[in-house]
C-alpha cells in the first residue's frame, strides 16, 4: 500500500471531531485500502505504534534528532527550523509546511510504501551502539526526503509516537465492526449519524461487544482482523495458553455499604498487596509470566519460574495474581517502587533476584487442565483455586489471604488486618461474578485509605535551578479522552527526592528517564513526548480553567513510577469527572 494512502487517512481524521465520521473515514479506509500482507503494520501506525503494546520498545528518537533530520531533509537551516518550530507548536506541522517551500528538490523519487516507513520506523528503534544516532538521522531523513509535505508530517508524528488524529482504540474497534459486518455505510454530516445496511442478522453493537471481548482476549488487533478477513466466527475467541489476555479490574468505592451494592453479600474479600499484576501461563514446563501492559517478563523472573515449577500442580493453567516484593532481610513488604526495577532488568539478574525477591500471591484461575474457567462464578474458581498449590510457601508462592463475609463488621476487621499486615488495602469480590478480561467491572471493588491516588502521563517539565539545575523538578501530567487526546490536569514537584532512598522516586531517576522524550524547549521548560508513567496522591480535584482538561488536583504529590504502565493505562477525563462528582 501506498503510505500517501494512509497519510490522506490521518489528515481526514485530525480535521474533525466528531467521533462517528471518525469511525466511518478509518472504516472506509479500512475497507478500501486494507492490503493482508501490510495488516500489522497499517494497524500498529494506526495505533501511532512502532510496536505492539506489550513491547517495551518505542521508536526511540529523540525530538532533537528529528529536528536535525528535517534540516538534512529539507535544506533548512536549523536555525529556521526551531523558528518554525515556536511559530507552529508542533514538529509535524513543520514538517509539512517546510516540505512544501522546500529548497532541495529530489530528483528521482518513487512513491513511499507503507511497508517501507514502517521497516525505518522498527529500525530506527533497534539500532544501537556508537554510530546508532548517525545512522538514525542519517534513514529519518532519507525517509523524509522522499515523503510528500503530508507524509513528512505524519512520518514526524509516528516517528515521535503523537499521532494527534484523535482516534483511540475503540474507534479504531467500531471502524473494524463498520467496515467488515455491513454492506455498505455513509456517515451523514448534517445529522452527524451513521447510516448502515448490516450484513447479516447481528446487530452492529453487537458486533463491537465480540470485537472488544476478541481484543481483550488477545490484546492484538492483527489476530482479531485476519481472523474476521477469513471469515471465521468473533464467537471463537478463548484464551490461549501463553498468550497474554487484558486483565480483569476493579473499581473504586469509598464505603463498605458502596461497595456491598455492587457486590452483594456474602462478599469475598482480599488482601490487597502493594506489588504489581502477574499472570501466569503454565504448559507443562513452558512457564510464561505477563504484567499488566502484557510485557513477556519471564526472564526477569527466573525465581518465579522455578516456584511456579515446583509448586504449582496442574499441567497446564493459567492464574491471575500479585507479586510483591519483601526485604530478604526483615521479611516486610516493600512498596510497588522498590521492587519496579525487576521489570527492567536485563542483566544480572540472579543477584537481583537475590537482592529484591518477590513472593507471589495468586488470588484467581482462569485455565485449568485445558478448560477454560472464566465463565464460572468466582465461587467455584476458588474451590478449582484449592487445588491448585502444592503448598503456600510463605515468601515464594501462596493463595491471596481472604475470607468470606456477611457483613460490615466482619469486612471492616478483614481490612484493618490487611493494613495491619502492610497491605495497601482490601479487594472486595463478587461470588457470582464471572472472570472478565480486559473490564473494570463492578463485580471487583478496591478500598484503600488513600482513596485518591490517579495514575498520570507526563507531557511537560521545567528544569530546576541552583542546585537542582542538572534535574527537571517540576512536571506537567496529563490524564487522556477517550479519543486519546492527552489533556493537563495541573503540575506537580513534591513526593521526589534528591538521593535514592530505595522508597521514592528521585529527580535524577525521571529526568533520566524523561530527557530522551523532549520534544520541544523554551528556556526552562520542555515539552515531553508522552510516555512516563506516574502514579499521584491528591487530595482533591478542583474544576480548573487553566489547565486543558478543565481540571486541576489539590496538593498533588508523586507516589510511584509506573514502569508497568503504558500511557494506555492512565486515567481518562471521564475518570476525572467521576471521580469529582463523587467528592
Ligand atoms: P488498576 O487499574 O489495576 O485498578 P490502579 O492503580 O488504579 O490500577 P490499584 O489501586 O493498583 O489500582 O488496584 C488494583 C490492583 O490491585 C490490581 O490491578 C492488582 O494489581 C492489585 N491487587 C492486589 N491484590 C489483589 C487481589 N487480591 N486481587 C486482585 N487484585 C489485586
Amino acid at each position: 500500500m501506498k503510505y500517501e494512502l494512509l497519510a490522506q487517512t490521518f489528515e481526514r481524521l485530525a480535521k474533525t471531531s466528531s467521533r462517528l465520521e471518525k469511525t466511518a473515514i478509518l472504516a472506509s479506509f479500512l475497507r478500501d485500502n486494507l492490503d493482508k500482507n501490510d495488516l500489522d503494520a497499517t494497524l500498529l501506525l494506526l495505533q501511532g505504534r512502532v510496536f505492539p503494546e506489550w513491547d517495551e520498545r518505542t521508536s526511540g528518537v529523540a525530538g532533537k534528532l528529528v529536528l536535525k533530520a528535517l534540516t538534512r531533509a529539507t535544506g533548512y537551516e536549523q536555525r529556521v527550523v526551531e523558528q518554525h518550530l515556536k511559530q507552529l507548536g508542533d514538529v509535524g506541522d513543520v514538517a509539512e509546511h517546510l516540505m512544501k517551500k522546500k529548497r532541495q528538490q529530489t530528483l528521482f523519487s518513487s512513491p513511499l510504501t507503507l511497508d517501507d516507513v514502517f521497516a525505518t520506523l522498527q529500525k530506527l528503534a533497534t539500532l544501537e551502539g556508537a554510530r546508532s544516532q548517525d545512522i538514525k538521522l542519517a534513514e529519518l531523513a532519507r525517509l523524509l526526503t522522499s515523503a510528500s509535505p503530508l507524509e513528512a508530517k505524519f512520518i514526524v508524528r509516528a516517528v515521535l509516537e503523537d499521532l494527534r488524529v484523535g482516534i483511540a482504540e475503540g474507534t479504531i474497534r467500531d471502524a473494524i465492526a463498520l467496515a467488515f459486518f455491513t454492506e455498505s455505510f455513509s456517515y451523514n454530516k448534517e445529522k452527524n449519524s451513521l447510516e448502515y445496511v448490516m450484513k447479516s442478522s447481528l446487530l452492529l453493537d453487537d458486533v463491537k461487544k465480540k470485537i472488544k471481548r476478541a481484543l481483550d482476549f488477545t490484546a492484538d488487533f492483527s489476530v482479531v482482523l485476519r481472523h474476521i478477513l477469513l471469515g471465521k466466527s468473533l464467537d471463537e475467541f478463548k484464551l490461549v495458553l501463553g498468550t497474554p489476555f487484558r486483565v480483569m479490574l476493579a473499581r473504586k468505592e469509598k464505603t463498605l455499604d458502596m461497595a456491598f451494592q455492587r457486590t452483594g453479600l456474602p462478599v469475598r474479600v482480599e488482601y490487597k498487596y502493594d506489588g504489581f499484576r502477574m499472570q501466569i501461563h503454565k504448559n507443562g514446563n513452558i512457564i510464561h509470566l505477563f504484567t499488566r501492559r502484557l510485557e513477556d517478563v519471564t526472564t526477569q523472573f527466573p525465581d518465579v519460574v522455578d516456584s511456579i515449577k515446583e509448586f504449582v500442580l496442574p499441567k497446564q493453567c493459567i492464574l491471575d495474581a500479585e507479586a510483591v516484593g519483601f526485604d530478604p532481610h526483615t521479611g516486610k513488604y516493600r512498596p510497588f517502587q522498590h521492587i519496579s526495577k525487576r521489570i527492567k532488568r536485563k542483566n544480572a539478574i540472579a543477584e537481583l533476584a537475590k537482592e529484591l525477591p518477590v513472593e507471589l500471591n495468586v488470588f484467581d484461575v482462569l485455565l485449568f487442565e485445558g478448560t477454560t474457567q472464566i465463565t464460572k462464578p468466582l465461587q467455584e474458581r476458588l474451590h478449582v483455586l484449592d487445588a491448585i498449590l502444592k503448598k503456600d510457601v510463605s515468601r515464594r508462592i501462596v493463595r491471596a489471604k481472604g475470607t468470606i463475609v456477611n457483613d460490615a463488621v466482619a469486612a471492616q476487621e478483614f481490612y484493618e488486618e490487611s493494613l495491619a499486615a502492610g497491605n495497601e488495602g482490601m479487594m472486595l469480590k463478587d461470588l457470582k461474578a464471572p472472570y472478565q478480561p480486559g473490564g473494570r467491572v463492578s463485580a471487583w471493588i478496591k478500598m484503600k485509605p488513600i482513596m485518591d491516588e490517579l495514575d498520570l502521563v507526563v507531557v511537560a517539565a521545567e528544569w530546576g535551578s541552583g542546585k537542582r539545575s542538572d534535574w527537571m523538578t517540576s512536571f506537567t501530567l496529563a490524564c487522556r479522552s477517550a479519543q486519546g487526546v492527552f489533556l493537563e490536569v495541573g503540575k506537580v514537584g513534591t513526593g521526589l527526592k534528591e538521593l535514592d532512598d530505595g522508597e521514592h522516586v528521585t529527580f535524577a531517576q525521571l529526568t533520566n528517564l524523561l530527557k530522551p522524550l523532549i520534544l520541544t524547549s523554551k528556556g526552562k521548560e520542555v515539552t515531553l513526548r508522552p510516555n512516563i508513567v506516574l502514579t499521584l496522591a491528591y487530595e482533591e480535584i478542583q474544576k480548573s480553567p487553566s489547565y486543558t482538561s478543565g481540571y486541576a488536583l489539590r496538593f498533588p504529590r508523586v507516589l510511584a513510577l509506573r514502569t508497568d504502565r503504558s500511557i494506555d493505562d492512565i486515567a481518562t477525563i471521564d475518570d476525572m469527572q467521576d471521580l469529582f462528582e463523587s467528592q
